[in-house]
């Protein structure tokens, strides 16, 4: 009977280290604009922190758009955010996000939706990016207290000067 139990509980052991090892492996790419980052962003990592073991937050460059500001500025102040949560990276980039997933060794592409809008988009570059890569999305529905927010909100309310420290997280 003894030895039973040491084959029973060594068994346990097994199991629970492999799932434990296979699970404490996933890592998402998060990417985007981030221009700003706002809380409806933070409220997705917040929320892929209970799903991945590590998030990369990818902050596409992108020549044709005219940021608020730069990419590198923009990955420094998330950067800051997160600097006390060692499973956040920060990163920028200009190719395909795919690519970056396969750098950083990621198996999945995190995103958020708002709106019918965000999911037409959503699923044809879900469909493309998993034909190439294999890199499945994962697609987590806004919170509805920030399903207003928006980067471009955020911009146009700047420019017209109105505070908009309630949509930043700090
Ligand atoms: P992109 O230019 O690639 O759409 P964004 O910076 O606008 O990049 O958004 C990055 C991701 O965050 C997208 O998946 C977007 O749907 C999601 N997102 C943006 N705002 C919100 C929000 N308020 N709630 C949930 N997800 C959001």
């Amino acid at each position: 009977l003894f030895t039973r139990i040491l084959v029973y509980l060594f068994t346990r052991l097994l199991v629970y280290s492999f799932t434990k090892r296979t699970s404490m492996h996933s890592i998402a790419i998060f990417p985007g604009s981030f221009d700003p980052f706002t809380v409806g962003h933070a409220d997705i990592v917040a929320r892929g922190l209970g799903m991945f073991e590590r998030i990369v937050i990818g902050v596409g460059v992108n020549e044709h758009k005219r940021p608020l500001q730069t990419a590198d500025s923009r990955v420094e102040s998330i950067a800051r955010l997160y600097a006390g949560e060692p499973r956040v990276k920060v990163v920028a980039y200009s190719d395909l996000t795919i690519d970056l997933a396969r750098r950083e060794g990621a198996d999945f592409i995190l995103r958020g939706l708002r709106s019918v809008k965000d999911f037409e988009y959503e699923r044809d570059i879900a469909v493309m990016n998993k034909a190439l890569s294999g890199v499945e999305t994962v697609l987590l529905f806004t919170d509805p207290q920030y399903s207003a927010v928006s980067s471009s909100v955020v911009r146009e309310l700047l420019a017209f000067g109105k505070d908009v420290s309630e949509f930043l997280p700090h």
